[in-house]
């Protein structure tokens, strides 16, 4: 059995980077989609399709992201506009945000996400990310001076003489992993997560460390146990708001559980076989339950239950 790639992946997307300079251009031209963003909700219509615009909002910087075919994909962020309702942030800037349906409404992608074709999430996931670190770069972080847009959003540059910085897109590298032990993998909680909520580890990467390090030290500090055989096993953008989570699998070479409680809930070990059984996050089962079905922890998961994995 083949499992597909994890979702926000496959754009299928030329990122053009050539044509970034003259984005201004491919702005004016036929055929352009910009994808407003509202505090890192993307409008959809009443079916839960996303919608874009013809142009960007007056003032709005719109960013180029890329061409599928001759189609110019661009997002704009609107946060700037006050929300029509702050006891109901869905509705967004409401029909300040011109030229779509007076029922759009404004989601977290991860609210959506998983109903739409891989390619379009993956370009909404692609312009959320953008959008957040050009909402976090306005700054240089050298000098402190407000920053300018360059190449159709995809460099800032600090405008000040003596120090002139480029500032590039970035995201931050996460491990996630399934750690394994025979026919048992290992699944901790957050106590914040939804009741039954089940996960994979995961942490961020540290400078000074390699993946695999990283891997080690996660498991080694938030559960109290030693794994060997790290293996790479894919990875995923996960703009919420800015990682990039790196997958992996690994063996266990201890199986005492000391479970560190400021950052897990608890974790157990799970038998495969019990994993059929489980529900998912946001299902209302009761019980256990497994990652959301696009995540790349549940692809994870999956990966090593269908034996496609290790
Ligand atoms: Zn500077």
């Amino acid at each position: 059995m083949t499992l597909r790639p994890p979702h926000y992946t496959g754009a299928g997307l030329d990122r053009a980077d050539d044509r970034r300079e003259d984005a201004a251009a491919l702005l004016a031209g036929p055929d352009v989609r910009v994808l407003p963003l509202w505090h890192g909700r993307h409008a959809v219509d009443a079916g839960g399709a996303p919608l874009w615009r013809r142009r960007p909002d007056d003032g709005a910087q719109p960013i180029f992201l890329g061409l599928t075919g001759a189609t110019a994909w661009f997002a704009e962020d609107l946060s700037a506009l006050p929300a029509v309702d702050p006891d109901d942030r869905d509705r967004g800037p409401g029909d300040t945000a011109a030229g779509l349906p007076a029922d759009a409404r404004w989601l977290d992608l991860r609210a959506f996400g998983n109903r739409l074709p891989r390619e379009l999430a993956a370009i909404l996931a692609y312009g959320r990310g953008l959008v957040f670190w050009h909402q976090t770069h306005r700054f240089c972080g050298r000098c402190g001076t407000a920053t300018e847009v360059r190449k159709g959003g995809h460099q800032r540059q600090c405008p000040n003489p003596a120090c002139n910085a480029p500032h590039f897109p970035r995201t931050d590298p996460a491990v996630i992993m399934l750690v394994t032990d025979g026919d048992l993998c290992l699944l901790g909680r957050q106590g914040w997560w939804p009741d039954g909520a089940l996960s994979t580890l995961a942490g961020f990467v540290e400078p000074g460390e390699t993946l695999e390090e990283a891997v080690a030290r996660e498991v080694r500090e938030e559960a109290g146990i030693a794994v060997r055989d790290v293996r790479y096993r894919g990875s995923q953008p996960w703009p919420f708001p800015s990682s990039l989570m790196l997958g992996f699998e690994a063996i266990a070479a201890s199986t005492e559980l000391r479970i560190d409680t400021t950052e897990l809930e608890f974790a157990r070990w799970v038998h495969r076989d019990e994993l059929a059984g489980f529900g998912e996050w946001g299902d209302g089962s009761d019980g256990p339950k497994l990652p959301r079905a696009d995540s790349i922890s549940r692809w994870l998961i999956e990966s090593w239950r269908l034996g496609t994995g290790r």
